[in-house]
């Protein structure tokens, strides 16, 4: 169901916020809320409306609905039909692995993200949707953002900036924390299908490893199949678009073919890089996908977004009294301990995975002996022990 916006732009910009959240993603949404729930005066903007579609595996880890339980919203996934996940099929040329996993679960974007979205309404945030937002000087009280939706403009003088726009968002573009950009970065892909394919079962990841990238694919709580991919860019022209190189990726793994999948409308999405060399400017966080991207492969993106959500209210809440760099420099610090440790895991899985035989040679290993993989599976989805409610 639609999420109605709660004010209109004009209004929006003329009303004084204690904090303004750009981003409705899982990071932004959640860091919202919570604000809210400290008593301060919330707008949340998003350039898209909700529900929307994402490029995602669609695959929550316990970490992410421990976040999610953390902040008082623990029975929001299984409200959504969210399936349990207790298998995932990782293959690489004619070698599978079928390695058991333990309390993840997939839902949709369009579903959790929404809900997510109106669980903030309901703790009193304003959201503005179809609005986009650019970072613009620094004032003296705090920060001017630009807002934009269709041909209307409006200026945002804000204390607080909360920069949630994942990775391709470019709100803090040109501004001291703009991120660099890896040359050899990957693009992402995603559809959902409507898919009879038996093979695909309910309740077990698919990953479909190639020379070129991967494909995962899960079935959602309506029993679409959700297909979502990182592809190397040369190969993708090479191959004749997204879809080509999805279906050729899923031939060499050995994964039963879905039908047209190489003529099917994908959603693409700019490269997957974001690294800034600091979370935070003057009177701004960055949060979730926005402050630091790392190829995530079982959960663990949405996680992230979600344990950096909940962690930045509280600093971002104190930083409406007046900022000190001080409360930038504890977000650093914060944010380390919250996700930092973890990223290395998927970095290291990620550089692994560009390397074809080393992927083959592992798959082949882990086909045979399975329980290699557990110790692995679990450091990614270890539960955090910092996460911070956000609530005095
Ligand atoms: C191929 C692929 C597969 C993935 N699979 C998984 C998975 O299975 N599990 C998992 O946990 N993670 C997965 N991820 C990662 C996950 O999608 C992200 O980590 C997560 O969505 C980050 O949340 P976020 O809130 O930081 O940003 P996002 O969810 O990206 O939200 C950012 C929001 O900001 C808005 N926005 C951007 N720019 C502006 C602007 N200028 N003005 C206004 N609004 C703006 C966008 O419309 C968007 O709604 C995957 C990613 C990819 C690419």
């Amino acid at each position: 169901m639609k999420v109605e916006a709660t004010i209109d732009l004009q209004t929006a910009a003329t009303t004084i916020w204690d904090v303004t959240v750009v981003g409705a993603g899982p990071s932004g949404a959640l860091a919202a809320r919570q604000l809210s729930q400290l008593g301060r005066r919330v707008l949340l903007v998003d350039k898209a409306s909700f529900p929307r579609t994402k490029v995602c595996g669609c695959c929550l880890n316990p970490r992410g609905q421990q976040s999610l339980q953390a902040a008082g919203l623990g029975n929001l996934v299984s409200s959504l039909g969210a399936v349990d996940i207790s298998r995932l099929k990782v293959g690489s040329g004619s070698r599978q692995a079928d390695l058991p996993l333990q309390g993840t679960v997939s839902l949709s974007r369009q579903a959790l993200d929404s809900a997510l979205v109106t669980a903030a309404v309901d703790a009193g945030v304003q959201f503005l949707p179809q609005t986009e937002a650019r970072l613009g000087a620094t004032s003296t009280d705090g920060r001017i953002v630009r807002l934009r939706q269709g041909k209307r403009h409006e200026e945002l003088q804000i204390r607080v900036l909360v920069a949630a726009d994942g990775v391709g968002g470019g709100l803090m573009k040109g501004s001291e924390v703009d991120s660099t950009v890896r040359e050899n970065s990957r693009v992402g892909a995603g559809i959902i299908v409507n898919c009879d394919a038996a093979h695909y079962r309910r309740g077990t990841i698919y990953m479909a490893c190639g020379g070129d990238g991967y494909v995962g694919l899960v079935r959602l709580e309506d029993n679409r199949l959700d297909i979502a991919a990182a592809f190397d860019r040369k190969p993708v022209k090479q191959a004749g678009g997204l879809g080509p190189l999805a279906a050729q990726i899923l031939r060499e793994a050995h994964f039963p073919e879905i039908p047209n999948l190489d003529r099917r409308q994908w959603q693409g999405t700019p490269l997957l890089t974001r690294q800034s060399h600091r979370v935070f400017a003057k009177n701004a966080f960055l949060v979730g996908d926005a402050a630091g991207y790392v190829e995530p492969f079982t959960g663990e993106g949405m996680a992230w977004a979600l344990a950096g959500g909940m962690s930045v209210a509280q600093i971002a809440s104190r930083a409406v009294d007046g900022w000190d760099p001080a409360l930038g420099e504890e977000w650093s610090r914060v944010h380390r301990q919250v996700v930092g440790r973890r990223q290395w895991l998927c970095r290291a899985l990620s550089r692994g995975l560009r390397h074809p035989r080393l992927t083959h040679a592992t798959i082949r290993v882990l086909s045979q002996f399975p329980f290699l993989a557990t110790p692995f599976i679990r450091s990614l989805a270890e539960t955090a022990t910092t996460i911070k409610s956000g609530i005095r």
